[in-house]
C-alpha cells in the first residue's frame, strides 16, 4: 500500500523472486533453497565441505507453496495505475521450467484457482474500469506480439500467418506502439479468446521439434485510454506482460547453426535488459535501450515514471544451481 502511495508520482523497480515447487512424483531431493525470510533468499552452493551457501534480497520472495491469487495480490496496484495513466512492465524471467509461464499465464490445463497473472490482471482492470463507470470511461485493446531471433511476430493476425513485423511506430498519440494489430476488447472472456488465438499462432511458428515458447519472448500488452466525464482529461497507460525467452546458457561447443543463432540472440536480449533496468535503477543519464528490439519495443514503458517488475523465476533441484545463480546474479545486478 505504501508503495502505491509514496511512488505513485515517479518510476520504479521493484524485483521479485518465485521458487518453483518440485514437480508431483519427482524423488524426493534436498531443495536448493535453504530459507526464505522477508525478502531474503539463501541457497545452498554445493561445495567440498557441504557448507556454501549464499544470500540475495528481493522486494518480496515467494516460496513453492505460493498460491497465483498471493503471487497477485502484490501486483495489484500496478494495475490500479495503468487506469491512472501510468505504464507498466511486468517481466518473467528464468531458465525454462522454472516457471515463468506459469506465473504469467498459468499451467497447460488453466482451473479458475491457477489463472495467471495476465487474466487476472486483465479481469481485475474490467473490474475497477466498472467501478469508476461514472467518472470515467475507459477503452481498452490490446496486442500480442512474440519476439524471436530479434525479428517482431504478431500473435493476433486471425490467418495465422507468420507475417514479420520489422519495426515499431510511433502512434499520433506519442507513445509507440509495436506495428501489430491492435484490438479493442470490452470484457475479460474477449481477451482469452485472443490470447488464445496468439498462443495458436505461437504454436503455428513452431517446429515439431521445437518448442519455439522457450527460445522467444511474448508479450501481452494492454493500451487503456480514460476519458474524465467531467473535464474530458484524457488519460493514457499501458501495461507489457512480457513472458521472457529462457535465460538458460547454451553450451557454445554443443550448439550450431540454427540454435546457436537463436541462443546468441536470447543472451544479447536478456543482457540488454538488464543493462537498461540496471542502468535505470543507478539513475544513469544513458539508458541503452537502443541494443535489442525488447528495449526499443518497451523503451516508453521503462523508466520516466513508468513502473518495472521483474520477476525472476528460480528451480528448486540442485543440479540446477548453476542456472539459479546465474538468475540470482541477474536479479541482483538490476535491483
Ligand atoms: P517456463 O515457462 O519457465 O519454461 P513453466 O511455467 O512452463 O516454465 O513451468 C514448468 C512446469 O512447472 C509446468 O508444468 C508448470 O505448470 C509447472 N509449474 C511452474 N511453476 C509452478 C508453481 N508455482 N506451482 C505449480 N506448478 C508449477
Ligand atoms: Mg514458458
Amino acid at each position: 500500500k505504501l508503495y502505491n502511495q509514496v511512488q505513485d508520482l515517479k518510476g520504479s523497480i521493484r524485483v521479485y523472486c518465485r521458487v518453483r515447487p518440485f514437480f508431483p512424483g519427482q524423488p524426493n531431493q534436498l531443495s536448493t533453497v535453504e530459507s526464505i525470510e522477508d525478502g531474503t533468499l539463501t541457497v545452498h552452493i554445493p561445495s567440498k565441505n557441504g557448507k556454501g551457501r549464499k544470500s540475495f534480497n528481493f522486494n518480496k520472495v515467494f516460496g513453492p507453496s505460493a498460491s497465483q491469487a498471493e503471487v497477485f495480490l502484490d501486483m495489484q496496484p500496478l494495475i490500479r495505475s495503468v487506469l491512472d495513466g501510468f505504464n507498466v512492465c511486468i517481466f518473467a524471467y528464468g531458465q525454462t521450467g522454472s516457471g515463468k509461464t506459469y506465473t504469467m499465464t498459468g499451467p497447460k490445463e488453466i482451473t479458475e484457482k491457477s489463472q495467471g497473472v495476465n487474466y487476472r490482471a486483465l479481469s481485475d482492470l474490467f473490474l475497477i474500469a466498472d467501478q469508476r463507470k461514472d467518472t470515467f470511461h475507459y477503452d481498452v485493446s490490446v496486442q500480442m506480439i512474440e519476439i524471436y531471433n530479434e525479428q517482431v511476430r504478431d500473435l493476433l493476425v486471425s490467418d495465422g500467418t507468420n507475417k514479420r513485423y520489422p519495426f515499431y511506430h510511433s502512434s499520433n498519440k506519442g507513445l509507440s506502439v509495436p506495428d501489430a494489430s491492435l484490438v479493442p476488447v470490452s470484457s475479460t472472456l474477449d481477451v482469452i479468446e485472443l490470447m488464445n488465438l496468439g498462443q495458436r499462432n505461437r504454436a503455428v511458428g513452431a517446429t515439431a521439434l521445437n518448442d519455439r515458447s522457450s527460445r522467444s519472448h511474448s508479450c501481452l500488452t494492454v493500451h487503456v485510454q480514460g476519458r474524465d466525464l467531467t473535464s474530458g482529461t484524457i488519460l493514457r497507460g499501458c501495461m507489457h506482460l512480457v513472458d521472457l525467452a529462457g535465460s538458460e546458457r547454451v553450451d557454445k561447443s554443443e550448439a550450431t547453426g540454427d540454435r546457436l543463432k537463436e541462443a546468441q540472440h536470447i543472451n544479447k536480449s536478456l543482457s540488454a535488459l538488464g543493462d537498461v533496468i540496471a542502468s535505470l535503477a543507478q539513475k544513469n543519464s544513458h539508458v541503452p535501450y537502443r541494443n535489442s528490439k525488447l528495449t526499443q519495443l518497451l523503451q516508453d514503458s521503462l523508466g520516466g515514471q513508468a513502473k518495472t517488475l521483474m520477476f525472476v523465476h528460480i528451480s528448486p533441484e540442485s543440479d540446477a544451481i548453476g542456472e539459479t545463480l546465474s538468475t540470482l546474479k541477474f536479479a541482483e545486478r538490476v535491483a
